[in-house]
This record gives structure tokens, C-alpha cells and sequence, in this order.
């Protein structure tokens, strides 16, 4: 019986690198696709070898949502924003935004920066232009 290959990675090293390391994750395929999202195969092109790789930590905003009806989780954070982000580089990734009461608050293409957090999920803050840090 010829054993499956699965590749180099796992499933539950990709989730603790995820979810436990100041850094968003992702995987790399030869034909230059890049995803967030933990895949066996190329999407794209259909090849088994990915590789992991660092994600960028700017992107912009593509869609977003104003939650106000919290998960236990984020009782205290509420409201906030439900937002889906385009790495630079490449990878899309789902998010949330602190302080964000107002849908008109936001706007596609906004500026947004991985803030790693001890809350679940991927949050990210707005990306200040010019800098504005080290
Ligand atoms: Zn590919």
C-alpha cells in the first residue's frame, strides 16, 4: 500500500506558528502563489511541495464588518471590526480591528498592520504612512 505523501509541513505545526509566534504564516508554491490558509496542493498550479513561509505584516483592507455582538472572547473589545486583508506580497487572511464602531471608519485599500496580540485571531491596527515607527 503506497503511503500519501503530505508534504514537510503539519497541521498542527502551521496552527502553533499561527497562533503562538509573532507572525503570520503561510504557504509558498513554485509558480509564485501565495496563501494564508493551510493547503495540501497548489491551487493554482496543482503541485504538492509547498513551502512555508513568512507572510508580510502590511496589507490592505478588502473587506470588513463592524461586530457588535461579540464572541465571549472579545466581550471587552466590542465593537469591532471583522476584516479581510491583502498581504503585501501576497496571502489573504482574515482579521479583526480593535476601536472600530463605525463602518465609515474604514474604507477598501486602507493601510493595515499585523499587531500581534494575546487575543485569538490575527489582529491588526491601521498602518501609519510615512513610517511613524523604528
Ligand atoms: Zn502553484
Amino acid at each position: 500500500m503506497a503511503e500519501e505523501s503530505v508534504g514537510p509541513h503539519s497541521i498542527e505545526a502551521f496552527r502553533h506558528g499561527y497562533e503562538e509566534e509573532s507572525r503570520l504564516r503561510g504557504f509558498r508554491s513554485g509558480c509564485g502563489f501565495v496563501t494564508a490558509t493551510w493547503v495540501l496542493v497548489c491551487p493554482r498550479c496543482g503541485i504538492r511541495d509547498l513551502v512555508e513561509a513568512d507572510l508580510g505584516s502590511t496589507g490592505r483592507l478588502v473587506a470588513y464588518t463592524v461586530q457588535t455582538v461579540p464572541s465571549d472572547e472579545f466581550l471587552n473589545d466590542a465593537p469591532y471590526a471583522y476584516v479581510v486583508v491583502d498581504l503585501d506580497g501576497g496571502g489573504r487572511v482574515t482579521g479583526w480591528m480593535a476601536g472600530i464602531t463605525e463602518e465609515s471608519e474604514l474604507a477598501a485599500g486602507d493601510r493595515v498592520r499585523f499587531s500581534p496580540t494575546y487575543k485569538p485571531g490575527v489582529q491588526f491596527v491601521r498602518d501609519r504612512p510615512n513610517g511613524g515607527g523604528p
